[in-house]
């Protein structure tokens, strides 16, 4: 695709202070970055998981309502972060199967990321229709990825969007770094060891309510270990990665943006201080 720079050389991931993932499901981070987050947790990374739907439509199982199936799969995720060493989980609870990029779902994406303020988002690609030969990609992973991208830019860093959430006291938030999972090649890849993709099996093995881990760990394996080769490590998982901010810039940002909110109080006081007349 055009918009797509050239990769040159593979960039080796290190990890961040803190990360955030914005997915559409319960165990949508396990899939994709399960290995990303493992390693990135143990090395001391804060992470964050923004789960954007409430998984209501994922069973088969007749006699099990929505409501118990959202709470069964929120317990699922909170066992599979524990395993994966997550700090927050975060459940935006839009209906799942029907999630699209609304202004309300980037309000509400804005705001975790105002909340939270991590250095690097993980989420989907917003352009990935089909997988392979026989894989439509889930409507939810595109408009999640979607809502994601413009959380980050520009609502999460603009003071005028969304000015309910200053008035929550959120102030605007700078992301270094856009990590968007790739299936194929990326432009950067995350080295994942033996024990980081053992714990990657063991998060996916608590969604119980989805698979048995018997079913997907040869797959899951098989695909990291394909990456990992071709980067000399046992498993990777590859990311296309924007880098939005310096970290220099990160702070130049957020200081402008306080003088300006400096700037705008005063002129509130000056206002105040000589009302304009009225009717003349
Ligand atoms: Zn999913």
């Amino acid at each position: 695709m055009a918009d797509v720079p050239e990769v040159k050389e593979v960039k080796i991931a290190t990890p961040p202070a803190s990360a955030m993932t914005i997915l559409a499901h319960p165990d949508d981070a396990e899939f994709g970055s399960g290995g990303t987050i493992a390693t990135w947790a143990q090395a001391g990374t804060e992470i964050t998981m923004v789960i954007v739907t409430d998984g209501s439509k994922g069973s088969p199982d007749r006699t099990l309502t929505p409501a118990q199936l959202i709470l069964l799969r929120q317990e699922e995720q909170a066992r599979a972060a524990k395993v994966l060493g997550v700090a927050h989980v975060v459940h935006l609870g839009h209906e799942d199967g029907y999630l699209q990029p609304t202004i309300a779902l980037r309000r509400d994406i804005a705001r975790v990321i105002r909340q939270y303020r991590p250095e690097v988002i993980i989420t989907g690609d917003p352009d990935a229709r089909f997988g392979g030969e026989n894989y439509i990609n889930h409507p939810d992973h595109r408009a999640a990825a979607e809502a994601a991208l413009y959380g980050i830019f520009p609502a999460a860093d603009n003071h005028n969007y969304f000015p309910e959430l200053l008035a929550e006291g959120l102030e605007p938030h700078y992301v270094q770094s856009l990590y968007i999972q790739q299936w194929g090649d990326g432009s950067t890849v995350v080295p994942v060891s033996e024990e980081a993709m053992n714990t990657k099996i063991a998060a996916l093995a608590e969604h119980k309510s989805q698979f048995d881990i018997k079913d997907v760990e040869k797959f899951v394996r098989e695909r990291t270990a394909e990456i990992g080769k071709k980067h000399d490590q046992p498993y990777a998982e590859t990311y296309r990665v924007l880098v939005l901010h310096e970290p220099r810039s990160v702070k130049e940002a957020a200081a402008a943006e306080a003088e300006q909110t400096m700037q705008e109080t005063d002129a509130v006081a000056e206002a105040v201080k000589e009302p304009a007349s009225v009717g003349e």
